[in-house]
């Protein structure tokens, strides 16, 4: 009796690609901030994520008032542990405070203008104020 074994291998084995550096996701946890440590977030399961961005955005991640903040950045994955977050005018930038994801702001109360980097207000050139907002806020006039 003969036996034939045919082994079937697959000859077009299909490159695998991920498409995660091509997708807009979010990444969250706590901003770290430190001398010569790059910007990142330090995630609820303890990993660290290293973030680039565009000059404004690091001008946000570098602002101390935002040290240790529960903060959230949408952009993608350049690597394993590596994100590059979306430039300033597509407001990616997020944190959290009672449980509500507020938008990274900047406020002059003086000339009421509103801006998305941290520095001089450009009209009086004083230091302007943080101010996290809701989304939902976002089109209507800060009166309050
Ligand atoms: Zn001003």
């Amino acid at each position: 009796m003969m036996t034939r074994r045919i082994l079937l291998f697959s000859a077009a084995v299909l490159p695998f690609r991920l498409m995660a550096d091509e997708q807009r996701v979010s990444v969250r946890g706590r901003l770290r901030q430190g001398d010569g440590v790059k910007p990142g977030l330090t995630t609820k399961d303890g990993k660290t994520i290293d973030l680039a961005g565009d000059s404004a955005t690091l001008g946000v991640l570098r602002d101390t008032r935002l040290k240790d903040a529960d903060f959230e950045a949408m952009g993608h994955f350049t690597g394993p542990a590596e994100f590059q977050i979306d430039p300033i005018y597509k407001k990616a930038l997020f944190a959290w405070r009672d449980g509500k994801r507020l938008m990274v702001t900047y406020w002059c109360e003086i000339c009421s203008i509103r801006a998305w980097t941290p520095g001089p207000c450009q009209c009086c050139q004083r230091p302007m104020k943080l101010d996290l907002r809701d989304p939902a806020l976002e089109d209507t006039d800060p009166t309050n």
